[in-house]
């Protein structure tokens, strides 16, 4: 199967789902007081009560950090960000809590980081003295931010879990489909003719099928075309008459019959959706192809042998295809902007790591 990538810089397989959690989705989640939240009202205060606490212990190894990078970054922005006053937590809306925590978690990775491998160090320094006589003395500073980062993780999930549930991201332009439509499996006659769209925007894989028949959508849209034009010559004839006559009567709809009373407008155009196959798609047969819905066959394209089973007690198929669960729906027209959206999270994601790496992560 021909591959084509319009972003060679995208990932070669991504799930919405593993695109990377926002700030916004971030502090919408930490905002919700519901049973089962991470951290509610009063443990948001709490948490925050203690980075008072800590807070010149926090600047103070904020402080070597930019020492060791020769930089005054991150004890500026811990400076910035950190709250100063018990009384302003009290005072705070759920909602400003929930902000002001998301906000605090990049420069708190950081630190983080910095500190486990200091306390790395020590241990390896002082391996050789009895246990108890070690003594590590930002290890308290360290575990009130990593309860943060752990509540960041867990809020992570949550936001994952959910749009994996949902299967369709409004944002990225995937559509709902029927229960009926999903259990579809793929059929190489329902495969776009253009290899453009042969591969899935989300996952990559050549499982595409598409939903609708291309001669029906051309013939539904040649009717609403033929339509439109036939309403919109009978509307022109009667602005012109009225011109010399302002007392014609509105004209009659040449498609309906019923009395026109403003400019027609064009009826909807059928669209083609594109269905991502890998959901439905499986073999069932270590040795043979009988009952198979895998688009490739499982055979690996390099080197021509079928992907083997594998996993105990239960062996399966490891081909990619059958082990994918993507069932992503989405108008042909929108491959383009889907593509760009999913690299842009990319780059968010790769700038991210830009910056850990020039931290020393
Ligand atoms: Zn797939
Ligand atoms: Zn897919
Ligand atoms: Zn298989
Ligand atoms: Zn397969």
């Amino acid at each position: 199967m021909m591959k084509q990538n319009l972003n060679p810089k995208r990932p070669s397989r991504i799930s919405i789902s593993d695109a990377p959690v926002t700030k916004d989705e971030r502090i919408e989640e930490l905002n919700s007081s519901k049973k089962g939240s991470p951290l509610m009202l009063a443990g948001k205060k709490d948490l925050l009560f203690r980075f008072i606490e800590k807070r010149s212990n926090i600047l103070e190894a904020a402080t070597i950090f930019d020492g060791i990078h020769n930089a005054s970054t991150l004890s500026n922005r811990l400076d910035n960000i950190l709250p100063t006053s018990k009384n302003r937590v009290k005072k705070s809306s759920n909602l400003d809590l929930a902000t002001r925590i998301v906000n605090m978690v990049d420069p708190v990775l950081l630190l983080l980081a910095h500190l486990k491998s200091q306390e790395q160090q020590l241990e390896n320094a002082t391996s050789h003295l009895r246990a108890r006589e070690r003594v590590i003395p930002s290890s308290r500073t360290s575990s009130l931010l990593q309860e943060m980062v752990n509540v960041i993780e867990t809020i992570d999930r949550t936001v994952r879990q959910k749009r994996s549930n949902t299967h369709a991201d409004v944002k990225l332009n995937s559509l709902s489909l029927t229960a009926a439509q999903r259990e579809l499996t793929y059929s190489k006659s329902n495969c776009p003719q253009d290899p453009v769209y042969q591969t899935c925007a989300f996952c990559d894989h050549p499982s595409v099928n598409e939903l609708l028949n291309n001669g029906e959508i051309e013939n539904i849209n040649t009717v609403v075309e033929s339509e439109y034009q036939a309403k919109l010559k009978v509307w022109n004839q009667y602005l012109k008459k009225k011109e010399t006559n302002a007392s014609t009567p509105a004209p009659k709809c040449p498609i309906s019959g019923g009395l026109m009373r403003r400019h027609p407008k064009r009826g909807k155009e059928s669209q083609q959706i594109l269905l991502c196959m890998c959901a439905t798609s499986q073999c069932v047969m270590e040795n043979s192809n009988i009952s198979s819905t895998c688009p490739i066959g499982c055979v690996n394209h390099q080197s021509g042998m079928r992907h083997p089973f594998e996993g105990s007690p239960f062996r399966s198929c490891s081909c990619p295809i059958c082990t994918c669960k993507c069932n992503m729906a989405y108008y042909a027209k929108d491959l383009l902007i889907i593509q760009q959206k999913l690299f842009q999270c990319n780059l968010v994601d790769e700038s991210l790591h830009k910056e850990n790496k020039e931290n020393n992560i």
